[in-house]
């Protein structure tokens, strides 16, 4: 009998004293693909078509062929998606260590700030108020984003103008020092990348890639439900698909969170 009881918690789970929210979208062909300049190649958007479904082409079953970018709607970014994280060890999701896809959650509410403006930069002085309030973020910690960004139509989740994608995200600053001076796993976001919408004028240009892959650490990107999660005390499960020196993976992330 080991000292940590797994009973306890499987139980826990069975009766309700654990919740399991789903920090996930629906995979569908309307959820919004990020869009590169026209220059870059593109993402596939989600595709899902009828092999057959109780009919002549099978009539007793019903499945689906799928077409999806590894980038695609409520997803997981390792390592290797970005140039400064291409030479680790086991930078991809087929190669990344199974104990990174269990850790705590620190969510950060940034809503408010969100909701008044699309643009809307996290700053480490924002971070250490958050600290001041719930304790220093842990080493090994998901930090998450809350900006009620997934609680938006297709058009105001894109929030897309002539100038490019306009969604909030964290400063280099931020970014860098949740990375060097807290170690955290990595960063979530509810919008479409882990960078602002504008990042890519930013000094790194998207310096939440830059930094977190850089350092071996981990994207989730299009996440839901953040508002349904404590600022401190959840567990997230975010296991990509075991995708050969795959990028990234669409994923299901829970939210494990104790109800007394
Ligand atoms: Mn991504």
């Amino acid at each position: 009998m080991s000292a940590i009881d797994l009973g306890a918690f499987a139980a826990a789970i069975i009766q309700g004293e654990i919740e399991i929210i789903d920090l996930t979208h629906t995979l569908a062909p309307e959820f919004p693909t990020i869009v590169l300049p026209p220059e870059f190649g593109q993402s596939s958007p989600v595709r899902i078509e009828t092999i057959s479904r109780y009919d002549a082409d099978g009539p007793a079953w019903y499945w689906n062929n799928i077409t999806l970018g590894e980038h695609t709607g409520t997803h997981l970014d390792a390592p290797v998606h970005w140039v400064t994280g291409k030479d680790l060890p086991d930078n991809s999701v087929d190669t990344m260590p199974t104990r990174s896809m269990i850790a705590p959650a620190c969510v950060v509410d940034c809503s408010a700030q969100a909701a008044a403006d699309a643009d809307f930069l996290l700053g480490v002085p924002a971070l250490q108020a958050w600290e001041a309030t719930h304790g220093t973020i842990a080493g090994g910690s998901w930090v998450l984003m809350r900006t009620d960004w997934s609680k938006r139509g297709p058009i105001a989740f894109a929030n897309i103008g002539p100038d490019g994608p306009h969604t909030p995200g964290p400063d280099a600053d931020a970014i860098r020092w949740l990375v060097e001076e807290r170690g955290v796993l990595g960063f979530g976001t509810e919008t479409i990348g882990t960078d602002a919408g504008q990042g890519g004028h930013f000094n790194p240009p998207y310096p939440a890639h830059h930094y977190l892959h850089g350092a071996g650490r981990y994207g989730l990107q299009c996440l839901a439900n953040l508002d349904r999660l404590p600022p401190t005390g959840s567990l997230v499960v975010a296991a990509p698909l075991k995708i050969r020196r795959g990028s990234g993976s669409p994923l299901r992330v829970l939210g494990l969170v104790a109800t007394r």
